[in-house]
């Protein structure tokens, strides 16, 4: 078994990379090489702007890489909660840019011609108990009536035809859902931001950044940079001087392993209609095949940060859980396991502005794929003066109370939700 993403074991080597020292300035300075950076990247090269992106590791080396695959419309979160506390029109602005979303993902794989197997597959939320149908009938009557009228229930006894497992209790079904290969699809990104003039800059961590007159001075491990703008894509890092944002980010853990290949039968029996698949649980889990036949299933196993033993102990749940939902499956060889960290804040939704003149966008939650990709293309025009096609742009953002960037508090809050999935 390898303890290694899949996505990022079995892409293309990014190639474009710039070689050598920075140059010593630039319009713009992205720091960070994930999907949000590099979407960046590209759209402000293309608009004519002179760009250098700093990373600290590899393009999609980090969360971009690492995820569960799904490309999903809509929120995850409760969208009746949502309009009540936010007011209808917000809950259907956000539910509607996640839709945006997946159609900028799309186009992007189109205009550029990445080849990421991107596919609308659906995305189906499957009840764990049977209670939970009836919470995906309300969902299901809401949604249809306030916002996404495409939106589909399928009954328990119909489930059959859409996931074979016999642990779930009816589904919610968003049929514009989409899926794709996370590592050929960072590549291709990172590869078309160059081909547009951004200098791409990996094995480059940002260790200080300092205000000067007209800009900023940015220091990272290839040299010396300076830029009249500077973007923030760092999802929750640990790394260089990003205290402000350590004081409102949560990174907690979150775990994938992928089978071997199946064969068709194996995969006609268990996923027939080959959709992105989440469960109903608080602390539940998401799974999907892989561009060649492999079962990838991830979930929140422990509230732990990933390394190596750590990603091993979640794997071993992770397995568990996947032979009690496929049986079928107890023989199956597990090849990969890996782990990754969701950059969360306290209401899960993204938070995008500026701060101490800098751009940032920032917290995906957990549902960041589209979003991150999104959010990149916008800030270009963001930073050129449209700052009302933020779609956060009202959301404040105070710090969590008591937390300075260790998360004291996720084993209770870990032990809570275990407590309500036992409980409802
Ligand atoms: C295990 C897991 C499963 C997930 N599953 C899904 C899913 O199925 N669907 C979904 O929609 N979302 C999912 N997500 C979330 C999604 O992957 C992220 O929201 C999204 O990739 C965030 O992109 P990003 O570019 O903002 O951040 P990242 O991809 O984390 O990129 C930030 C980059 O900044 C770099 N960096 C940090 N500090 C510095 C510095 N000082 N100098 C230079 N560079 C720096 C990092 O090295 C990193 O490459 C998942 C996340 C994880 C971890």
């Amino acid at each position: 078994m390898k303890l290694e993403s899949y996505w990022l074991d079995t892409a293309p080597p990014f190639t474009e990379g710039a070689e050598g020292k920075v140059p010593p300035h630039a319009d713009v300075v992205v720091v960070g090489g994930g999907f949000t950076g590099l979407s960046a990247a590209l759209a402000l090269a293309r608009s004519g702007a002179s760009v250098v992106l700093l990373e600290a590791g590899r393009v999609a080396g980090e969360a971009s890489g690492r995820n569960g695959g799904q490309c999903n419309t809509g929120l995850a979160h409760d969208y009746a909660d949502l309009a009540a506390r936010l007011g209808e029109q917000n809950a259907r602005a956000f539910y509607k840019a996640y839709d945006s979303a997946v159609d900028t993902v799309e186009r992007l794989v189109r205009d550029e011609g990445i080849d990421c197997d991107f596919r609308r597959c659906g995305k189906l939320k499957v009840a764990a108990k049977p209670e939970h149908y009836a919470k995906l009938q309300r969902i299901h009557e809401q949604l249809r009536t306030s916002v996404d009228p495409g939106v589909q229930l399928v009954a328990p006894e119909r489930l059959g035809e859409e996931i074979g497992s016999r642990s779930f209790h009816g589904g919610l079904l968003q049929k514009d859902g989409a899926q794709m290969h996370m590592g050929k699809f960072g590549v291709g990104l990172a590869a078309a931001a160059a081909r547009a003039g951004a200098r791409v800059y990996e094995s480059a961590a940002v260790t200080a950044i300092e205000r000067q007159a007209g800009g900023y001075r940015l220091s990272c491990a290839r040299g010396t940079v300076t830029a009249g703008q500077v973007f923030l894509a760092t999802g929750n890092s640990s790394l260089g001087p990003f205290r402000h944002f350590r004081r409102r980010l949560v990174s907690v853990g979150s775990f994938i392993i992928a089978t071997e290949p199946l064969d068709k039968a194996t995969l006609d029996e268990i996923a027939p209609t080959r959709r992105n698949y989440v469960t109903t649980k608080n602390i539940g889990n998401y799974f999907r095949i892989t561009p060649d036949d492999r079962l990838l299933f991830g979930g929140r196993a422990r509230f732990a940060l990933s390394n190596p033993k750590s990603d091993q102990k979640s794997g071993r749940i992770l397995a568990d859980t996947m032979t009690e939902f496929f049986p079928q499956l107890e023989q199956t060889r597990i090849d990969y396991c890996w782990g990754g960290l969701v950059d969360m804040t306290a209401d899960r939704l993204p938070r995008a502005g500026r701060h101490e003149g800098m751009f940032y966008s920032l917290g995906y939650s957990g549902h960041g794929v589209q979003m991150s990709v999104h959010m990149g293309q916008l800030m270009a025009e963001i930073m050129a003066g449209r700052t009302d096609l933020n779609p956060w742009r009202d959301l404040d953002w105070p710090s969590i109370p008591g937390y300075f960037g260790k998360a004291w508090f996720l084993p209770l809050v870990g032990a809570y939700y275990k407590l309500q999935d036992r409980l409802h």
